[in-house]
Order: structure tokens, then C-alpha cells, then sequence
């Protein structure tokens, strides 16, 4: 520990020069006009991983932006990690609002200032000093590493999931992403499950046309009116989804479980007062931590129909929408979710309408025991590095590339990432504490020891 922690601070003043040489490329992937500076960022990560000590370094073209993928094989006996992170940021209007400008790397107030240096070029680049620590200090990494830094994922990570379902080289024992936050910088985290998707629209048809609602109303159906009605019994009165079957798949906490999410840091009259709400509202019986992360949900997430412009207009209208997402948690399957809430649906539907259910895209929850060795022995770095007790917490969110993974290579995934709430990811002014920066950078390094002990 001694030689990488020191090696780690004597470099500090020149890594971070370079992490700066790489927050200084636009690397926009939604945008066209960056599709030169995409290049360039692949460019300049393929330089940077050989210059420290990767072998058979290149760039992936899967269709999208490139893939960098790089490797060191120590020997083949030993475990493999694959480390997984991207190099594209978000886009940065409104411009106007950062305090410096976004590819204009600069440090204030212990934080460095620019698009991506959290979210997640700042991250990725502590994997590289962690690696390089242990090259330059000891001539070999204690396990085998793959690296691949995608450069897709603000854009939905299409070329990555292409690529994952056909790549021998991907096999591992252990994937670790830096790319999820802790609560605080005194309470480092490691994430070991996260929520599934299911989407839906919904159209409820009544007469072939708009009718006057004078001249036919109290003779036909009303297609908002059975909406809404549909739309209200998806709930009880106790905040639970109210389909049959809905549930079934679900993992019950084990009192073990509720007992650790029960300790992560949380003051809910400040959470109250942050979201503006007098009260919260979710499933009766579940602690606001417990609804998030570890409870599924049926969310509205829009409705239309009728007449929506000035004054009035008498009409019946033919149609009425809604759509619809469910959040899962292991292991509901998002197809079969979907089909419950469409029969559900369809039954309760009066005979007078049809009811039209199109399914959007899904996404499977995931879920990693926080008793995997892999796991403990991240905790065992975070300890090390953050002398603070770590913690273990389920996210709400989706991450699509950990739902490809976890299909592919059936390997355990390690989400040890060192944004804070505050880093301001997605929005102006995005900020990475130096604090955050070092530690992680030493955790990571910390754990390539621990996690070597631990799979030998
Ligand atoms: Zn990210």
C-alpha cells in the first residue's frame, strides 16, 4: 500500500495536468459537430494506456464512436477484471450559466471545474492512475485487466451493447465501473443493485369520431372518463400497484438488508424541504431508501386526449393516451411485467371501449449479493482509502451497459464510483472534488491488492 499511496501523491501535480489535457476535448456524443473530437478523446486515451504499460491497445469501431480497449494480461491463470467506463460527455448549454467555461478545466474551491470531470472522464482517468501506480511502482498488475471506455453512453450505448454480445476478449471474472456516486465524501459506497424498467402506452378508443357532447352525451362512452378510471386502479389506497401478479417475482429485503439500508446517511425533513412536498407519498410499509432502491413502481408519466385549447368545446372524444413506465427490482422481468399491466387493463377496460396497449423498451433489474468476495473486497479498499466505514446501497436508476454485462459475462459487477450529490453531473458547472480524486484514485489502486488476495 505504502509505494502505490506514494507514488500516487508524488504524481498528483502532473496527473492532474493530464486529466486536464483530456477534460480540455469536447467529446460530445450527441452532437455532430463533435464527431472529430470523439475521435481525438479515443485518440488520446489509446496514447495514455499504452504510455502506461497496457497491451494490444485500440480502437473499436462498433458502427457508433470508437470503443477503446485495452489489456494487460499478467498470466493467464490469474483472475480477470474488466473495467468499464466512457470517454463522451453530456452536452453543456446552457453555456451561459457555467462560471467557467466547460472544457476549460480549472480548479476552485478544492474542485475541479468542467464537463466530464465526474461524470465520467474524471473517473475513468482514476482508473488509469490506480493501473499505473502499480506499473510504475512494482513492473506488474496483481491480477489480469481489460479496460473499455465506451463513448456512447450519454447517447444510449448502442454500439457497446453490439459489441459486448460478440467480443471473446470481454471474458472476466469481475467487472468494476466507476461511475455511480457516494453520499458523502466521508461515506464512500459501493452500489450493488439497481432498478429495471418496463414502458408502456396506452389508448383507449370509444366512437369512430369526436361527437357532440350534447347531441350524444349520456349515450356513449367516454374515452378520457375510462382512462382515467383504468389509470386510477393501477393503485390501492396503501401506494401499491394494484395488479395481480405484479409482485410475485419480487426479492423480499431480509430484516439483514433493511437493517444496512436503515444506517445509510438520510434526513428526510431535509429531503422533504429539497423537493418542496409538505409529505411523501409511496407503498405503505417501506422506509423512502427501501420504495427507491428496492420497490417496484408504476408511474403515469403522461396523459392526453380532448379538447386542450381556450374557452371550451362540447366534444366527446375518441381517443384518450397515457403512458406509462414500471421501475423493477430483481427479478421481475420487464416482458412479463408489461403483460400483466396490459391484461390488467384490458379486463377492467368497459365493453363500450378498446383499450391498446403498445410495449416500449425494457430493461432487466440487476442485482450482485453485497457478500461477493469481489464486492467485500471493495470495501476492504474504500475502508483503507476513505478511513470512513464503508456502505452498500441500491440505486433507483437503470445503467443499460450493466444489464448487457451481467447477461454476457454472468460475472459479478462492481459499481465503486466517487461522484458526490454535489458534482452538478448533466448540468452547468459539473465539478469533481480533488478529495474524491485522490482517494478513489487510491481505493481503486487499493483494490486491484485486495481483490487479487481475494479471487487467488
Ligand atoms: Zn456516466
Amino acid at each position: 500500500m505504502v509505494d502505490v499511496q506514494a507514488y500516487l501523491d508524488a504524481q498528483r501535480e502532473k496527473d492532474l495536468d493530464k486529466l486536464f489535457e483530456f477534460l480540455r476535448i469536447p467529446s460530445v456524443s450527441a452532437l455532430s459537430q463533435h464527431k472529430r473530437d470523439m475521435l481525438r478523446a479515443a485518440e488520446w486515451l489509446v496514447r495514455e494506456l499504452e504510455e502506461l504499460g497496457m497491451q494490444n491497445v485500440r480502437k473499436i469501431d462498433a458502427g457508433g464512436h470508437p470503443i477503446v480497449y485495452a489489456e494487460r494480461i499478467e498470466d493467464p491463470a490469474l483472475p480477470t477484471a474488466l473495467i468499464y467506463g466512457h470517454y463522451d460527455v453530456q452536452p453543456v448549454d446552457p453555456e451561459a450559466l457555467w462560471t467557467t467555461p466547460p472544457f476549460e478545466p480549472n480548479i476552485r474551491n478544492g474542485r475541479i471545474y468542467a464537463r466530464g470531470a465526474s461524470d465520467d472522464k474524471g473517473q475513468v482517468f482514476m482508473h488509469m492512475r490506480a493501473l499505473k501506480a502499480h506499473l510504475a511502482t512494482r513492473g506488474r498488475l496483481p491480477l489480469n485487466v481489460r479496460l473499455v471506455i465506451e463513448g456512447e453512453e450519454e447517447v444510449g450505448s448502442e454500439s457497446l451493447a453490439r459489441y459486448v454480445e460478440s467480443a471473446p476478449e470481454l471474458k472476466a471474472d469481475v467487472v468494476v465501473i466507476s461511475d455511480t456516486s457516494m453520499p458523502a465524501i466521508d461515506a464512500p459506497a459501493i452500489c450493488y443493485s439497481l432498478r429495471g424498467i418496463a414502458v408502456l402506452e396506452m389508448t383507449v378508443r370509444g366512437a369512430a369520431s369526436d361527437l357532440h357532447s350534447g347531441l350524444f352525451g349520456g349515450a356513449v362512452p367516454n374515452p378520457l372518463h375510462e382512462l382515467a378510471r383504468l389509470v386510477a386502479s393501477l393503485h390501492d389506497d396503501a401506494g401499491r400497484v394494484n395488479v395481480p401478479g405484479f409482485y410475485d417475482d419480487v426479492l423480499p429485503l431480509t430484516a439483514e438488508e433493511r437493517a444496512m439500508l436503515a444506517r445509510l446517511p438520510f434526513d428526510e425533513e431535509e429531503y422533504k424541504a429539497s423537493l418542496g412536498l409538505k409529505e411523501l407519498y409511496g407503498e405503505a410499509g417501506y422506509t423512502t431508501i427501501e420504495r427507491i432502491g428496492a420497490r417496484p413502481t408504476l408511474e403515469l408519466n403522461g396523459m392526453w386526449g380532448g379538447f386542450q385549447g381556450e374557452g371550451s368545446k362540447t366534444v366527446i372524444p375518441a381517443e384518450a393516451h397515457a403512458k406509462i413506465t414500471c421501475r423493477l427490482v430483481p427479478d421481475q422481468d420487464p416482458e412479463k411485467i408489461a403483460d400483466l399491466v396490459a391484461s390488467a387493463l384490458a379486463e377492467r377496460a368497459h365493453p363500450s371501449v378498446t383499450v391498446d396497449v403498445r410495449r416500449g423498451h425494457g430493461g432487466a433489474p440487476w442485482i450482485c449479493s453485497p457478500d461477493d468476495p469481489a464486492i467485500q473486497a471493495g470495501m476492504r479498499a474504500l475502508e483503507q482509502a476513505f478511513a470512513a466505514s464503508p456502505l452498500l446501497m441500491r440505486m433507483g436508476g437503470s445503467i443499460p451497459v450493466v444489464g448487457n454485462l451481467d447477461r454476457v459475462l454472468r460475472a459479478p459487477i462492481v459499481l465503486m464510483g466517487f461522484a458526490l450529490p454535489t458534482d452538478q453531473v448533466h448540468a452547468p458547472d459539473e465539478n469533481f472534488s480533488l478529495q474524491a480524486f485522490d482517494k478513489g484514485s487510491l481505493a481503486l489502486a487499493l483494490y486491484w491488492d485486495e481483490l487479487a488476495r481475494a479471487l487467488a
